[in-house]
């Protein structure tokens, strides 16, 4: 399996922060990792542009559950693939709150990727209420069923564990708490899908750094990371595509 280190630009970036991709591809032109970016709708083609000939891939953030139509301001999974996009973030917690996407919904975009040749990046996490209850492996066992279809493979599908309480604050699980949740995840991929659960990558995201990427690679079960804030500079996002090429 090769890990993967995947950023979300959100709506952070104009034609100007393309510098820092092509930074990005100067410093680590053949990491031993997947690398692999996910920029606004807007800078999708031109960073495929500026990616052209090297490693890195782009994603989108988000896709529509059809293929064209009557759906202002919605981009379908083929338009991504069409762009240059070969991944696509489905579920993020920020679309779960801003846009009350629900599993059901996630599941059938996960499907519109799948059949765009595009491959899901699928999130998963509880809130902070939902730790404090002690409900986090039931909460995230309950998306992953909900959120993932049955025609996922480690080639279409890739499982990011985030706690919403995580990202863009700083705060992190103990490393305990990240192997704890993604054995869970592991588990239950086991469960439904067999040996093909073994190649499924598993991400973690929420306030991944340059001074914690190392002790959280190291984590069983951790196959890469989502990366948010620290996803916006190369020398950050680097820093964190070379710890985790360095991991075992
Ligand atoms: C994210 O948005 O997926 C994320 C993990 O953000 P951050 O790294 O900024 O916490």
């Amino acid at each position: 399996m090769k890990k993967l280190a995947a950023g979300n630009w959100k709506m952070n970036g104009t034609a100007a922060a393309l510098a820092e991709v092509k930074a990005l591809i100067d410093a680590y032109p053949d990491p031993a990792c997947e690398m692999l970016l996910c920029p606004p709708a807007t800078l999708i083609a031109q960073m495929a542009w500026a990616a052209r000939g090297s490693v890195l891939k782009i994603g989108g953030q988000d896709c529509h559950t059809g293929t064209s139509g009557a759906h202002t301001g919605d981009i379908s999974a083929a338009m991504l693939a069409d762009a240059g996009a070969s991944y696509v973030i489905l579920g993020h917690s920020e679309r779960r709150a801003d846009h009350g996407e629900r599993d059901a919904l996630v599941r059938a975009k996960a499907e519109a990727a799948r059949a765009a040749g595009l491959t899901a990046v699928i999130c998963v996490g509880e809130t902070e209420a939902e730790r404090d209850a002690g409900r986090t492996l039931e909460v995230v066992g309950s998306q992953l069923a909900g959120s993932v279809p049955d025609g996922a493979t480690a080639a279409n599908a890739v499982i990011a564990y985030e706690p919403v309480w995580a990202i863009g604050t700083g705060r992190t699980p103990t490393l305990a708490e990240i192997a704890e949740v993604h054995g869970h995840l592991r588990a239950r991929l086991a469960e439904r899908f067999g040996p093909e659960a073994a190649g499924m990558r598993l991400l973690y995201g929420g306030s991944v750094k340059p001074s914690n990427a190392t002790e959280i690679f190291a984590v069983a079960n951790v196959d890469g990371a989502l990366v948010g804030g620290a996803s916006l500079k190369a020398a950050d996002f680097g820093a964190i595509v070379g710890a985790l090429s360095a991991a075992d």
